[in-house]
């Protein structure tokens, strides 16, 4: 498998969305299916707000704010000036007045009875020429992630609040107990995110925080399955280099369901498709200083490769997703 026709990306926002340019980049003629996390998803200010899809669009799109690498691109903040005129909160969560017209276009069209799935499309349609690049929500359902902190001022001692609370206005400084995703016993793929993945013959896990933004779409209903199930070679691709998060804090998170930061035990958190009875991938690719972690988790059943992994340009990133491609084909 030199060319992948059909490529499924399970991703978060900005991790994922650098991540998805580098496999354009790689393999332009491919349909591309991107499987995009929802748990971030928050509501502000009466707008339904969906961080990593955003994220992802504007950033396929063109429209993102590069620096950042989040936001829409030359963004103005007078709404949020004006709400905090009024003294109305959350003024913790930045709303760009570009960005507040894609939140309002969304929240109207939840009004209308419109689903996630059929809502992604109808943006999309503004940012996305390509054909053959879709942007699936993880599920149509409503998930959020919420995590429990350690609070000494709560009788309990602790406290929960929305992911977006913890990561955003207390920059994920208190220590988390929980990871809870609200409604994910009951959430489904859809069934667009099922057949991508049945029909490609190429998976790929992006290097999107492995608790926060993979770990919902691995818990989604149908999607573990699915991809024990599929055809596809499932490759991953580790977002911690040398025992730490290259960008955010997924170091926070890790520890809090019982993985070590460190890209080895990311891989075998994974799990290996063959060797294990939960397992989804088929081949890791971890940094190139991860050699001992290669090691590791080859041993323990999983291909492992050490590989550049820093996503400085499409480039850069298209360069270690042709190496994925091409340990996904050793791996018979
Ligand atoms: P978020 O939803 O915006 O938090 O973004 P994601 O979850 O998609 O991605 C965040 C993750 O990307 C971080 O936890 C990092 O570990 C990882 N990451 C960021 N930059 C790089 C990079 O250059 N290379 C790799 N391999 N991972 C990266
Ligand atoms: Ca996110």
């Amino acid at each position: 498998m030199t060319n992948p026709n059909r490529i499924v990306v399970l991703a978060g926002g900005v991790g994922g969305s650098r991540f998805v340019r580098g496999v354009r980049r790689a393999c332009p003629e491919a349909q591309l299916d991107v499987v995009v996390n929802t748990a971030d998803d928050i509501t502000l200010h009466g707008l339904r707000v969906c961080p990593d899809l955003d994220t992802m669009m504007y950033a396929l799109g063109g429209g993102i704010d590069d620096e950042k690498g989040w936001g829409r691109a030359a963004e103005t903040w007078s709404i949020m000036d004006e709400l905090k005129a009024y003294a109305v909160e959350p003024t913790w969560f930045a709303l760009g007045d570009r960005d507040i017209a894609t939140h309002l276009v969304r929240t109207q069209l939840i009004a209308a009875g419109a689903t996630p799935t059929e809502i992604t499309a109808a943006l999309c349609h503004r940012w996305l020429d390509d054909e053959r690049l879709r942007l699936l929500p993880m599920t149509d359902d409503r998930v959020e992630t919420h995590v429990v902190v350690e609070d000494p001022q709560t009788a309990s001692g602790r406290r929960a609040m929305h992911f977006q609370e913890f990561w955003v206005r207390h920059h994920a400084a208190p220590k988390v107990r929980q990871v809870l995703q609200v409604g994910i016993e009951t959430a489904t793929a859809t069934a667009e995110v099922l057949t991508a993945i049945e029909r490609a013959d190429l998976v790929l896990v992006g290097p999107s925080n492995p608790v926060v933004s993979i770990g919902p779409v691995l818990a989604t209903g149908g999607v573990r399955p699915a991809l024990r199930a599929t055809g596809a070679k499932v490759v991953g691709v580790s977002g911690i280099l040398g025992g730490a998060p290259v960008l955010g804090m997924a170091d926070k998170l890790l520890p809090a369901i019982g993985v070590a930061v460190d890209a080895g035990a990311v891989g075998l958190h994974y799990g290996a498709r063959t060797s294990t009875a939960e397992g989804i991938l088929d081949a890791w690719l971890v940094h190139e200083t991860d050699t001992a972690a290669a090691e590791r988790c080859t041993a323990a059943g999983l291909p492992t490769r050490a590989v550049p992994l820093l996503m400085t340009t499409p480039d850069h990133t298209a360069e270690f997703v042709r190496a994925g491609v091409a340990l996904a084909a050793e791996t018979a």
